[in-house]
């Protein structure tokens, strides 16, 4: 298909639509002029014939001659002049105006019998004719009376309007069409502004912004938000940045540690339990490795992710038990009491039941981590419409001004302490990550050297 431009299919919607109205106006006002002006024609017909009966009425005529004679005597005004043709009953001519004769008039049709006026249109003689004709009774005998009005002047005004309407719709639509076409190419300039400049932007440099119209329109609108659109992609873009400049940074550190170990074992003889001391700390570097690609991996899913979960409502207090005994080796291998308080009826929450472990799990898992001695503490409290399930303990806490962070991707409090215990300041940010796709938020709060509470707020199910 041709790739027609906006303003070109405006025009031709226009032309289409001007050239509609133009027709119809000149058609409508064409009739309307010839119906107004036959109507004051008829009008005038009627009174003359009121008038030339009313002559007939007060002069006693029967013969030709006396017709004659009464008609060109007469000075009456409203007689004179006036274009009469009279028969008998039986068309046998009893009167007829000079003029008619001069132009050869033929007789013309017989009234209605029944007394009744005709109004009619005819060829007289080249030039068309109105004509009224009526049967009366004059003085006992029958005649046929019929005025006639020549329209010579009439069909001469209604050619001018017509010829006038011929040449003038076509030049009033090929004005409006150039304006028109003027307009909204005038209208759609910015359009093409814009495009120029959104075709400047260098996806190297995602800072540059379109320029707003000062005008406050469609097209600033449109402006504005394709700005907010430039600047969401440039915020995506550079977490991304960051996100991959992040990842090679944690990568390097355990594959420098790999390859100088190896190099340095290679540089002269070693003792088998210096080789394998080397290899079990290699191993541990793997891993490490291992757990964070997976975590990446994990990651950059639940951001591609965009399919809703099927939410559906979850019995959190059987979560939690269920989790106690995975999470019960863990905490005993580092002295600590794990706890699980739920009340005795099931608490249903809406949520993804695989998505609400791994999210428990990470809580967990941290909580475990970072404490030395005391208790975790797993429980759930019923509020109105949402279930508040917390992972309690009494470990290292968090400083006040490291709170904000606690969700930024590879951001640890202690960079030691966390590779230590093998995290890479991923597992926050995936829970929050999936906290949010069941509708869910995570709060915290903490106190270094007390402990950490941390609170998932979710939906509770309506249904149970
Ligand atoms: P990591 O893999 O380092 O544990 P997380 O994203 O899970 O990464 O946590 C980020 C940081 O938040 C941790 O490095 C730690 O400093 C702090 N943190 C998380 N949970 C706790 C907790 N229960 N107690 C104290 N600090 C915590």
């Amino acid at each position: 298909v041709r790739r027609i431009s906006i303003h070109v299919k405006l025009t031709a919607w226009y032309f289409v639509t001007m050239a509609v109205i133009l027709v119809v106006y000149a058609i409508s006002s064409f009739g309307l002029m010839r119906a107004s002006m036959l109507h004051a024609l008829d009008h005038e017909l009627h009174y003359k014939m009121s008038e030339v009966l009313e002559f007939l009425d007060t002069h006693e005529m029967t013969t030709r001659e006396q017709f004659d004679r009464a008609f060109s005597a007469t000075s009456d005004s409203s007689i004179v002049g006036v274009f009469v043709q009279i028969t008998d009953d039986h068309g046998v001519l009893l009167y007829e105006s000079d003029v008619l004769s001069w132009h050869r008039v033929p007789i013309l049709p017989p009234p209605p019998a029944d007394g009744t006026t005709a109004l009619y249109t005819t060829h007289g003689h080249g030039w068309p004719v109105r004509v009224i004709s009526k049967r009366v009774n004059v003085n006992g005998t029958l005649e046929d009376v019929r005025v006639i009005e020549p329209m010579r002047d009439m069909v001469g005004s209604f050619r001018f309007y017509q010829m006038y309407l011929l040449l003038l719709t076509p030049i009033a639509l090929l004005i409006s069409t150039s304006f028109g076409f003027w307009m909204s190419r005038r209208a759609l300039l910015p359009v093409e502004r814009i495009r120029q400049q959104a075709e400047a932007i260098d996806p190297s440099d995602l800072t540059t912004r379109l320029q707003v119209p000062a005008t406050s329109d469609e097209l600033s609108r449109l402006t504005i938000t394709l700005n907010a659109m430039l600047g969401r992609i440039e915020r995506s873009f550079r977490s991304i940045h960051q996100f991959t400049a992040d990842a090679s940074h944690e990568l390097r550190a355990p594959l420098a540690f790999i390859i100088t170990a190896a190099d340095v074992s290679l540089r002269k003889e070693r003792t088998r339990e210096e080789l394998t001391e080397v290899l079990r700390k290699i191993s541990r570097e793997s891993k490490r490795m291992a757990q964070l690609v997976e975590d990446l991996l994990q990651l950059a899913r639940a951001d591609a992710e965009t399919s809703k979960r099927d939410l559906a409502p979850v019995d959190v207090c059987e979560v939690l038990h269920e989790l106690e005994s995975d999470l019960k080796a863990s905490a005993a291998k580092k002295n600590l009491l794990l706890q699980i308080k739920t009340p005795e009826t099931p608490l249903h929450a809406v949520a993804d039941s695989s998505d609400l472990r791994r999210l428990l799990v990470i809580l967990a898992d941290n909580a475990i981590k970072y404490t030395e001695q005391g208790s975790i503490t797993l429980s759930v409290a019923d509020q109105k419409t949402e279930l508040q399930i917390s992972v309690a303990d009494t470990g290292i806490g968090i400083a006040p001004d490291a709170l904000p962070h606690l969700f930024e991707r590879f951001w640890r409090a202690d960079q030691v302490r966390s590779r230590a215990e093998g995290g890479a300041g991923l597992g926050l940010s995936l829970a929050q990550q999936i906290a949010a796709r069941n509708h869910a938020t995570i709060t915290v709060t903490s106190e270094p050297e007390k402990g950490s509470c941390f609170t998932l707020h979710i939906k509770k199910s309506a249904s149970k």
